[in-house]
């Protein structure tokens, strides 16, 4: 493939982090891809594994020269890095960001940025509920969306990042930053919190043992836990800068919630039953757009033989 960037410089050693240089090496997107973390652990295991070409300690280090710098670290410190690094950044460099919600960030980060450089905000709508350098691999992004809200860069800037992300194997799509917060609050950050909500409520039942709990789960629950085990810091974070979007989508949420319960209350199987078909169709429609598998059990079992 097209090598789109001399050098990139990845901040933050994670699985989104891991996962870009994985995908950018090995398709040939860049010169070199340079990373740094915070702690002194995540980058000697970076090292270990050979995540990216070289680790610095330092952020001034990793950006000198880049001609793309991508923040992957929880958007709550995003706004401390981008100051950090912004002195050293290289004119006519891009920045961008994976950041789960966008218009914060497009807040925090945008005015610490010097003028020179280009700012393109960008969403993999890509993870797993693992963490840190050794959770990246490098398909994490085939056949996923990634939405780039570029308020207002050039044009030139914007392409070239779309064309990286596409080279990585994502779809593209651009939109503006409330109206990816507001879709991502009813597709992944009210869900995960219904997820978090469920799983405590299990814990907090007494009545029902941690044995029972495991032991049964596999009727829906251990769906739930797997969502429940995602990073606790950056789903604090997606919280914190997602306010408005997430309550609008809970109070929804709770009203359809009422409506449901009043239907159990007063044996109303038909609304369940119409309730139920819409949310059915609402699935077949995912598997239709190859976003999931429609195999048994979401694929965990193979036929019996
Ligand atoms: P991760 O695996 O937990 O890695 C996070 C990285 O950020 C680590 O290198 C960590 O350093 C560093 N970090 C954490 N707090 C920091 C701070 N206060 N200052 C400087 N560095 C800090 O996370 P990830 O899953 O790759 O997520 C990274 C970003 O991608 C987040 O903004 C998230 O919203 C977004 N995202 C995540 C997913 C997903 O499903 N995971 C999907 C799409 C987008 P240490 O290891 O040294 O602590």
């Amino acid at each position: 493939m097209t090598q789109l960037y001399d050098r990139v410089a990845l901040i933050g050693l994670g699985l989104i982090a891991g996962s870009m240089s994985l995908a950018m090496r090995r398709r040939g997107l860049a010169g070199q891809v340079v990373g740094y973390a915070r702690s002194a652990e995540t980058r000697q295991t970076a090292r270990d594994i050979g995540l990216v070409d070289h680790v610095y300690d330092s952020l001034a280090e990793t950006v000198a020269d880049a001609d793309l710098v991508v923040l992957c670290v929880p958007v709550g410190a995003m706004g401390a890095v981008a100051a950090e690094m912004a002195p050293y950044l290289k004119q006519g460099a891009t920045v961008s960001d994976v950041g789960s919600v966008k218009s914060a960030v497009i807040e925090i980060v945008g005015p610490e940025l010097p003028d020179g450089v280009h700012f393109v905000p960008a969403h993999p709508l890509a993870g797993t509920e693992h963490s840190g350098p050794r959770a990246g691999f490098e398909t994490l992004f085939e056949n996923r969306w990634c939405i780039l809200c570029p308020n207002g860069a050039e044009l030139q800037a914007v392409e070239r990042l779309a064309d990286l992300w596409r080279g990585m194997g994502a779809n593209l799509d651009q939109m503006d930053a409330s109206h990816h917060d507001l879709v991502l609050a009813v597709t992944s950050h009210t869900p995960h919190l219904i997820a978090y909500t469920m799983v405590g409520v299990a814990d907090h039942l007494r009545r029902v043992s941690q044995q029972e709990v495991i032991k049964y789960s596999a009727s829906g629950f251990r769906d739930f836990t797997r969502i429940a085990a995602s990073d606790p810091v950056m789903w604090r974070d997606v919280f914190l800068n997602n306010k408005e979007a997430t309550l609008d989508i809970l109070g929804r949420f709770t009203e359809e919630l009422f409506v449901l319960q009043r239907a159990i209350r007063m044996g109303d199987g038909q609304q369940l039953q119409d309730y139920f078909t819409r949310t059915r169709a609402i699935r077949r429609s995912i598997i239709e757009a190859g976003q999931d598998t429609d195999a048994p059990d979401f694929g965990r079992v193979g036929p019996k033989t």
